[in-house]
């Protein structure tokens, strides 16, 4: 296959790029000039091709659940796990009833051109049947899709009495990553120890850390500086994700400016979920309501990692959601106050490379001779572009092969008379 005519992300010209079998063979510069007789070429016209989007932080168990046994009112996190709790007890689904729902937000991010996706998956439940449903569905999309599982003891390691014994079970199951979430913890000391807790199993399980870190609006709430310190001492910077960080949003300047320093030594990436964020964030505040989003053009400028997820399709955190990450990366920067012309033409690396780094699949990773032809064709021929219309994923290809194609909307105006 040859996909002629394309725009590489980031780069000028026009390209050809040569697919054989599952690879990428050639790129070479595309000219009147190289034209083929090959059937099987697929004229791009000029539209940006990039690396498949990664989405580095969905919980796919518990994907299409709003609503049920009850609405989250209050709009807080906190009430999201206290009706996830009682869903929990009551819902008494089937490992296959959490497998068709995760399925079905599987298919609405392939839709939108994800290839790559790190999930947390609830491990409270002492059947462990979210675990065991994702571990069965992360075999069979491998052909199409990468997934990574975050142990996520959502009720607390040490707030649930045997969080910690199920937290080792699901990484001796086969999760991939050790998570935690020390602000749902009754006490501040119990939430240190979640964190030096989580880094001690990754080190024992070689496995990676991806922490839901200090999601509220206080800033009292510094997890941030033991889970980035202690990696630091461990030498693991790299290995090791935050997730939200929200009350960096009410740090004072000061202990931020110290904050940053041990983060730009440490390493570690940060994932920023911009739309579940504004949702659940400054629930109680009065006016002025604070966003209650991570520093991302902060941490951004001070070279540390930063990338874009979604968090949520329709779950008692987060009503809305169906996989889009351009949506989430149009939120975010407009949120982030980073709608400046430099944000705006480099934004899908926090969709794309940013995410890659932060799930440790950079190797391969990427439009180049010799990687695996996995790519995506979006529906526009300018950076900028793409990101003032949200353009649409014409193509997500894997492997060598066409596995999603969207055929771009048609409008008539009729409208005559005007210089259009
Ligand atoms: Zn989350």
């Amino acid at each position: 296959m040859i996909l002629k005519n394309a725009k590489l992300y980031g780069q000028e010209g026009r390209w050809n790029i040569g697919v054989k079998g599952e690879q990428i063979k050639t790129i070479t510069p595309h000219t009147s000039q190289n034209e083929t007789s090959d059937v099987n070429v697929i004229d791009l016209q000029g539209k940006i091709v990039l690396p498949p989007y990664v989405e580095p932080h969905i919980h796919l168990d518990y994907a299409l659940t709003a609503g049920t046994p009850r609405w989250n009112q209050s709009g807080s996190v906190f009430e999201g796990i206290e009706i996830w709790s009682e869903r929990k007890q009551i819902a008494n689904e089937t490992k296959d009833d959490i497998k068709k729902r995760a399925l079905k937000a599987i298919k609405m991010q392939l839709k939108h051109g994800i290839q790559h996706v790190r999930t947390h998956v609830d491990v409270s439940d002492p059947k462990l049947r979210g675990l065991e449903a994702l571990l069965e569905v992360k075999e069979e999309i491998k052909p199409w899709m990468d997934l990574q599982l975050v142990a996520l003891p959502q009720e607390g390691l040490y707030t649930k009495s045997d969080g910690e014994e199920l937290l080792i079970k699901a990484l001796e199951m086969g999760a991939d990553v050790v998570g935690g979430i020390p602000h749902y913890e009754l006490t501040r000391e119990d939430g240190v120890q979640s964190v030096l807790k989580a880094l001690e199993l990754a080190v024992k399980y070689d496995k990676l850390v991806d922490i839901h870190c200090d999601e509220i609006d206080d800033d009292q709430s510094r997890y941030i500086e033991v889970l980035a310190g202690e990696s630091l001492k461990l030498g693991m910077g790299d290995r090791v994700t935050a997730s939200h960080t929200t009350a960096m949003a009410s740090y004072s300047n000061a202990y931020t400016y110290k904050l940053f320093q041990t983060l730009r030594k440490a390493k570690i990436h940060f994932v920023a979920l911009p739309k579940a964020n504004l949702h659940l964030q400054g629930r109680f505040d009065n006016y002025p309501t604070r966003r209650g989003l991570t520093r991302v053009k902060e941490l951004l400028n001070e070279g540390i990692n930063v990338c874009f997820g979604l968090d949520s399709i329709m779950d008692p955190w987060y009503p809305l959601g169906d996989g889009n990450l351009m949506d989430v990366v149009d939120t975010g920067l407009h949120a982030c106050h980073m709608t400046d012309h430099d944000h705006i033409v480099t934004a899908l690396n926090l969709i794309t490379t940013n995410g890659a780094k932060a799930l440790g699949i950079e190797e391969g990773y990427g439009i180049k001779e010799g990687n695996k032809a996995n790519l995506i064709v979006i529906d526009s021929d300018s950076e900028y572009e793409a990101i003032r219309t949200q353009a649409t994923v014409l193509y997500s290809i894997r492997n060598g092969k066409v596995m999603v194609e969207t055929k771009p909307a048609e409008t008539t105006i009729d409208v005559p008379g005007l210089l259009w």
